[in-house]
């Protein structure tokens, strides 16, 4: 093990940092026995729940069963009467659920209180750094100190291309490190044969240009790379300090809804030689 103090955190994309918001259903209160008679009854008369497949349908309490009936916004509560009046169950509580499924620890511990929820992180929340994997990006973080951005293959970990900034207004570092990558592949595409040009493109570069690249810089890339980086599919950003009206921390571009592609984004301490 090593002392190391080099940290390497996970910037959450905005829904993870969501606060609760909720819904309102119908429910009834029953003894457990009736369980399996009332959900055949719901399943015959009352609307579907749409959208809210996360929450679970009955929640126990010490006593008793509450069981959602249907969402408000699905009947009135005129028409719900109307079609409970010839049955034995009967409106109890209107009771608040969340309408949007968690998607972290924090959010599910507090969200389950509210009503019960299923909790399916998202695989990316899932991936842990390992060891060998912490001294390939302070090695690469440590390159881009030197060299500018840095984008690596995540599996190889070998260098694909690396760029400072020009002393032009659009050419910043991680935009040229994409023009360097798009350069490569030209010349890479030159340098076959047609036939094989067309029957042999190897899947991981024929379709975006930086797919699933690690990309490693010191200072936060602005809106505009960022936006580059997503279009170029990268995989993963790597990087040390926050800039103000930064693409990720002020523009949150690694994950906005409407984009068509999410990127993982991890801020890190600097580390030392030692580190990597
Ligand atoms: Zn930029």
């Amino acid at each position: 093990m090593s002392s190391t103090s080099f940290e390497i955190t996970r910037i959450p994309t905005p829904d993870e940092q969501r606060a609760l918001t909720t819904e309102t259903v119908y429910t009834t209160t029953i003894s457990p026995q009736k369980t399996s008679q009332l959900l055949s009854f719901i399943a015959k008369h009352l609307p579907k729940l749409t959208g809210i497949e996360h929450v679970k349908r009955v929640r126990k309490t010490s006593t008793f069963l509450q069981v959602i009936l249907c969402q408000t916004s699905a009947i009135t509560e005129e028409e719900l009467l109307r079609i409970l009046k010839d049955s034995e169950w009967t409106l109890g509580e209107i009771c608040q659920v969340p309408d949007t499924p968690p998607i972290t620890a924090d959010q599910f511990s507090k969200w389950k209180d509210v009503w019960p929820v299923a909790f399916r992180p998202p695989a990316q929340n899932r991936v842990e750094i390992t060891e060998e994997e912490r001294k390939y990006i302070a090695g690469q973080i440590l390159r881009s100190e030197q060299e500018g951005v840095v984008m690596c293959q995540p599996k190889t970990h070998a260098v694909v291309a690396s760029a400072t900034a020009q002393d032009h207004p659009l050419r910043h570092a991680a935009m040229c490190c994409i023009g360097k990558v798009a350069d490569l592949e030209l010349a890479r595409n030159d340098s076959l044969v047609p036939a094989k040009r067309m029957h042999d493109e190897p899947s991981d570069t024929a379709g975006y240009l930086c797919e699933g690249l690690d990309v490693f810089a010191i200072t936060e890339p602005c809106v505009m790379c960022c936006m580059a980086l997503v279009h170029s599919r990268i995989g993963r950003l790597f990087f040390i300090n926050a800039a103000s009206g930064g693409g990720i921390s002020y523009y949150g571009m690694h994950a906005r809804k409407g984009l068509n592609h999410h990127f993982s984004v991890f801020q890190c301490s600097m580390p030392e030689k030692s580190d990597a």
